[in-house]
């Protein structure tokens, strides 16, 4: 059994992956606002040694936390969650997709905060803009069993190396870069709050990432207010009956920005 929050994307957003490759049961518990989960909450998940339950072995964080708005979780934290994993012989895997955009967010290396885990991933595409591509890191022993699963679905590539020449140019040139995308979010968002329609959420944008809601009361959804930008050129991420995501990258510079603004006036005022 694997122990994560409700909002976690292994849990949402892989197609049940978990269970119907991995064979492992998930257990979830509530996610915090701030992307956390509560040690107390860890701490009772944990299953005792009794054969009607399932045995716990892994727990998993998200950093930065894409469904809590792209928050980073700090390495105190992730710490304390490691040490819990460890006393009771399970393992700690970060889901760390976005590890980097954590770094420059929380000013602290991306080593320091994955030093207590046993293993990471991260994207070499999304911010890093790497067209593919994700890496999983562990010790050598946990890479050679990950090789041979990754073997046995499929996943087994012999050019690799055209595949990884762009990821060795992501890491080279895009992570020092990922402040200006966190800063071009604050402005994003600091514009679009002007707009009575909308409604930044929850101490959205820690990051890259924009969380937005429609005004409930004006009988549009997000999916027709969508439709309306894509027809002016600007294509917005729907993740709710009333909501959007807009994510930065290197793709999207200051015009970008002015340009979605302007565009999201237009829409709402007619
Ligand atoms: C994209 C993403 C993943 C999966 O990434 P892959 O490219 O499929 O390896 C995992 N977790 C989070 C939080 C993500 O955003």
């Amino acid at each position: 059994e694997v122990i994560m929050g409700t909002m976690a994307h292994t849990f949402l957003f892989e197609g049940g992956g978990v269970s119907a490759l991995g064979g492992v049961h998930p257990h979830t518990i509530p996610n915090q606002p701030d992307g956390t989960v509560k040690i107390s909450d860890i701490e009772s998940a944990i299953r005792g040694n009794d054969i009607h339950f399932p045995s716990s072995r892994l727990i998993i964080l998200e950093n930065t936390h894409n469904r809590c708005g792209g928050v980073p979780i700090t390495a105190s934290y992730t710490a304390q969650v490691a040490q819990i994993a460890h006393i009771n012989g399970m393992r700690l895997h970060m889901d760390g997709a976005r590890i980097f955009n954590a770094s420059a967010a929380l000013m602290v290396s991306a080593k320091a905060l994955v030093d207590s885990v046993d293993s990471v991933t991260f994207c070499l595409s999304k911010g890093l803009c790497a067209p593919v591509g994700s890496v999983l890191c562990g010790s050598e022993e946990f890479i050679f069993t990950a090789k041979r699963i990754r073997k046995q679905l499929g996943g087994g590539m012999r050019q690799a190396g055209i595949i990884a020449a762009a990821g060795i140019v992501a890491l080279e040139t895009m992570i020092d870069r990922l402040g200006e995308d966190h800063d071009r979010a604050k402005r994003l968002s600091v514009e679009l709050s002007k707009i009575d329609a909308l409604r930044i959420d929850v101490n959205s944008p820690y990051t890259n990432m924009l969380f937005l809601s429609l005004d409930h009361e004006m009988g549009r959804t997000a999916r027709e207010i969508a439709i309306k930008m894509k027809e002016q050129g600007i294509l917005i991420g729907v993740v709710g009956e009333y909501q959007f995501r807009l994510v930065m990258h290197f793709g999207i510079d200051d015009l970008g920005i002015a340009r979605t603004v302007e565009t999201f006036r237009r829409v709402f005022s007619t």
